[in-house]
């Protein structure tokens, strides 16, 4: 059977017995704080388990994609090594969601796999968990499995949990033996060698464990099952390990052939190909799901899963960017099941490949750094890294610390890794407190406003009206200097604080809409609202500053918010919306959003994309958001139900929390997302949309910065007045400006290097020589010494290579002899001198010896090489005395050498 019939078989087995045939989830659970990835078919269903959520069906199957790289189930140091264990793997699913229960599930689960698998009760074992006769006795009944092979095992491997809280129960696993010919061996060694393979696990889900462990029971108990596709089909495809599947077998033999090796050849090089088989699933089934590379959370595993696969690579000797050629490979396997790999793989393969380029730099300089550090070490007499060296050579070049291990190994020092750890914990802890304040800021105010009640959510009644009348205060809190609030029962004319109303008009901060700016009024009254923003429980603070009167709890208050920045936001969220619209449309369906900012002067969108936007696709992306501005089309927006909303084509955020009822927010025809902020109600509103840039922010992020509406209008005036002023300067009309800045350029250039040609002609043949110690001076101003020629001249400032220039020309001028040049700018304080000597005499004066001499006069230092040297100085008054000396110091140096 090949893995997809298998698929099938299951799905339509238990969809003939009453099953809702369910798609599988994203990896990134939806609404689930506490999990970073869905490991078992159960997760989606959690709520049903639970009692949280009402199921829509009582009977579900599903085949889930699982990811098994963190917290409770973490498979990844297992793979490579085990047959068996995977990071991405598929998980075949059977729920009652308090439906059927134990019997049932046995019943089920044997005829399947003995029936239409047509698996040899023979090879067959069940286990229950120690103390559930109920299920011993239900699989002596059902399968008629002899006592021997009915087992009972412990909480370890009998008792399922999802994490350390939520649903959890027994459970019963069924194995196969995969060698059934060989003599039986004990449990625990067939267990250890994987002679005998798990292949299936049902739960029954009878208990609801709190954070202190203490366990209640399920409303209904539910059974939630999960068999492995990747091992159910080694054991019908009769082959001994999973990479032996059709899963697995072509790219495993793709990832070989361009290593230039064959799976099978040696024991390392398969543990490598298997590691990069199975990250290549995890990689691009990840950023299918709208995962991206980065440095914490579910970003930072990506990066560890794909760095690890390019590290195996490098031990099978790639040196380039590999993976991502693999992505189509596992394309043919999986495309079929799930398109969303075909949809988004253009920018899975940029992504990848911008990576592993990264990586591989990465590993080349840190490497590097790595040596040096060991050699430190021996230098000092040690035979370890310590710890915190480490934790600087993976925090300066982002080693990973595998990669400083196994460079220490072959180098035979240690590593402290625990001294590592510590130092990685305390850099934790630091931006930890320095991310936390925000969040902690604002549940220290909601603990300020409590008091002894509940804070109420606050009723939002702002997308329309912008005005509002009959608010009451319910809660005050008054700013202290510092950070710090205290309850109050009233604000007093010029003092700030918090105020917490029964309704409001005022938009928190929230989505990356900025918050509101406005008014309120009372009887006696007013002040200013500065900023909005609400908790996590949905009460909005306004921060007040009074400015009359003062504002006292249970007061009734007239809000008002600032219609002119709301509106200019609401331009800015919609024309975000078609932006998003069109940054798909143009660049593909795998641009997701990354995180935005909606302020009243501009927009900011971050989006998935693995290189800079081209130029012209940039500005046919402008062109189609305003061909939508200017179409006026009337935005839509509606309340419903997620899952109808979802059904609808909205585009969902990964990672966010969505309630049951979600309000989505429609361009019709462009765009469809679900969305809690603040819109225009006909697109013609934005007026006109300019991208004003766009920038990398984050290795496969970009960031595109828009102005609209107003803010729009004076950019284009801004920019008008510039160019007015640019040709104005130019003296000519606009329309010139460009053709005549460029032709005025040109002729500076040539200006520029005629007046250089023209002071160097001037400096070279100019009379007069600054020097004259020793014999008589010639035309050319130069003098003798002791035989040779020594020319010595200050020249006019100029620019360092022309100052070379001259000290060249007059050196050739002069045939055979010393040329000493200097020149001063009196108003820097600043000397400089060059010393040039004809090839003749190199062997008797050196013009870095002179210039070491002579540099001292001037205050400065300097040196060179033996035909020109150069040295600065900060005395310029002191110029014409160096110049003096030169004579003397040529003598000197002559007669050194004779
Ligand atoms: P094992 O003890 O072999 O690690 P498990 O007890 O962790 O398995 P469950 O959590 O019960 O497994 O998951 C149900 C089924 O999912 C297993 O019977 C197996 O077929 C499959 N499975 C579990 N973990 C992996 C994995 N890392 N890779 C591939 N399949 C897996
Ligand atoms: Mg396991």
């Amino acid at each position: 059977m090949k893995s997809h019939e298998i698929r099938q078989s299951f799905t339509d087995f238990f969809a003939e017995r009453g099953h809702r045939p369910v798609k599988s989830a994203p990896l990134v659970p939806h609404g689930d704080p506490t999990l970073l990835f869905v490991n078992a078919g159960m997760v989606p269903f959690k709520g049903y388990f639970t009692g949280d959520e009402e199921p829509p069906t009582r009977r579900a199957v599903s085949v889930q994609k699982c990811l098994r790289v963190s917290g409770k189930h973490n498979d990844l140091e297992n793979v490579g090594p085990s047959a068996r264990h995977h990071t991405f793997f598929e998980m075949l699913g059977n729920f009652s969601f308090g439906d059927y229960f134990k019997a049932e599930a046995i019943d089920f689960a044997w005829e399947l796999v003995t029936g239409v698998w047509g698996l040899d009760p023979s090879i067959l074992f069940a286990t229950v968990f120690r103390d559930d006769d109920e299920a011993h006795a239900l699989w002596r009944k059902v399968s008629g499995l002899p006592e021997d092979r009915v087992l009972r095992c412990g909480e370890k491997d009998n008792f399922w949990a999802m994490g350390d809280t939520g649903p959890c129960g027994p459970c019963s696993e069924i194995f196969v033996d995969t060698d059934p010919g060989a003599p039986r061996v004990g449990w625990e060694e067939g267990g250890d060698s994987g002679r005998y393979l798990e292949i299936w696990n049902l739960v029954f889900m009878q208990f609801d464990r709190a954070a202190d462990g203490s366990m209640k029971p399920l409303p209904k108990p539910s059974v939630d099952t999960g068999a492995g596709l990747e091992r159910v089909s080694a054991v019908l495809q009769g082959v001994a390990s999973n990479y032996d599947t059709d899963l697995f077998v072509p790219v495993l033999a793709a990832a070989a052939e361009l290593a230039g090796t064959r799976y099978g050849a040696g024991a390392e090089s398969d543990v490598s190909l298997r590691v990069i088989a199975d990250h290549l699933r995890s990689v691009g089934f990840l950023l299918a799901d709208g995962v991206i590379p980065g440095n914490e959370g579910r970003g930072y595993v990506l990066r560890r899963i794909l760095r690890r696969a390019v590290r195996h690579g490098m031990r099978l000797g790639f040196e380039e960017p590999f993976l991502h050629r693999l992505l189509p490979v596992l394309g043919e396997v999986m495309d079929a099941a799930y398109p969303e790999l075909a949809a988004t793989r253009a920018a899975s393969q940029a992504t990848v490949r911008t990576e592993e380029e990264k990586f591989l730099s990465t590993v080349a300089t840190g490497a590097r750094q790595v040596q040096e550090e060991i050699e430190a070490a021996r230098a000092a007499g040690g035979d370890t890294l310590a710890g915190e060296v480490v934790f600087r050579l993976y925090d300066t070049y982002g080693l990973p610390l595998e990669v400083i291990r196994e460079i220490a190994e072959e180098e035979r020092v240690g590593v402290d890794e625990g001294g590592f750890e510590a130092a990685l914990e305390r850099q934790r802890e630091q931006s930890r407190a320095a991310t936390d304040t925000g969040q902690k800021r604002l549940a220290g105010l909601r603990d300020a406003l409590r008091g002894d009640g509940e804070l109420p959510e606050t009723a939002f009644a702002g997308y329309r009206s912008l005005e509002l009348d009959g608010a009451e205060v319910l809660r005050l809190a008054r700013f202290r200097g510092d950070d710090a609030v205290a309850r109050a029962t009233a604000i007093a004319s010029g003092d700030s604080g918090i105020a917490v109303l029964d309704r409001t008009v005022f938009y928190a901060e929230g989505g990356g809409q900025v918050g509101d700016v406005g008014t309120l009024r009372w009887d006696g009254g007013h002040g200013r609202v500065t900023d909005t923003r609400k908790d996590a429980a949905g009460t909005v603070f306004h921060f007040v500053t009074v400015e009359e009167g003062s504002l006292s709890q249970g007061a009734t208050v007239s809000l008002a918010v600032d219609a002119e920045r709301r509106r200019a936001i609401q331009r800015n969220h919609t024309a975000t919306h078609l932006l998003h619209a069109a940054l798909r449309a143009e660049l593909g369906e795998g641009v997701r959003q990354a995180g935005s900012l909606v302020a009243p002067d501009r927009l900011r969108f971050d989006f998935t994309y693995p290189h800079p936007v081209d130029p012209e696709a940039l500005a046919r992306i402008e062109a189609q958001v305003n061909a939508w501005v200017l179409a006026a089309t009337p935005t839509e927006i509606d309340v419903r139900s997620y899952p109808e909303a979802v059904a609808a084509g909205a585009m969902a955020l990964f990672g966010e929390k969505y309630g049951d009822e979600v309000r989505t927010v429609a361009v019709p025809g462009v765009s469809l997302e679900l969305c809690g902020g603040c819109h225009v109600a006909n697109t013609g509103e934005i007026g006109l949309v300019l991208i004003a840039s766009e920038r990398g922010v984050a290795s496969g992020v970009r960031r595109i910065e828009a102005v609209t509406g107003e803010g729009a209008y004076h950019r284009v005036r801004e920019e008008r007045e510039l160019l007015e002023r640019v040709a104005s300067a130019a003296g000519v009309p606009v329309e010139r400006a460009a053709g005549e800045v460029a032709a005025l350029r040109g002729q500076l250039k040539d200006a520029e290097k005629e007046l250089s040609r023209l002071r160097v002609e001037l400096v070279a043949g100019g009379a007069g020589a600054a020097g004259g110690a020793g014999g008589g001076a010639s035309d050319d101003g130069a003098v003798e010494v002791d035989g040779v020629r020594v020319l010595t001249r200050e020249v006019p400032a100029a620019p360092n290579n022309e100052l070379r220039n001259m000290a060249d020309v007059l050196r050739g001028k002069l045939g055979s002899g010393v040329v000493v040049i200097g020149t001063r700018d009196e108003a820097e304080g600043k000397v400089t001198l060059l010393a040039a000597v004809t090839d003749d005499l190199v062997g008797r004066v050196k013009a870095g010896a002179l210039v070491k001499e002579l540099a001292p006069l001037v205050g400065g230092g300097g040196g060179g090489r033996a035909d020109f040297a150069q040295a600065g100085g900060r005395k310029p008054g002191k110029l014409p005395a160096a110049l003096a000396a030169v004579p003397a110091a040529v003598r000197a140096q002559l007669a050194a050498v004779s």
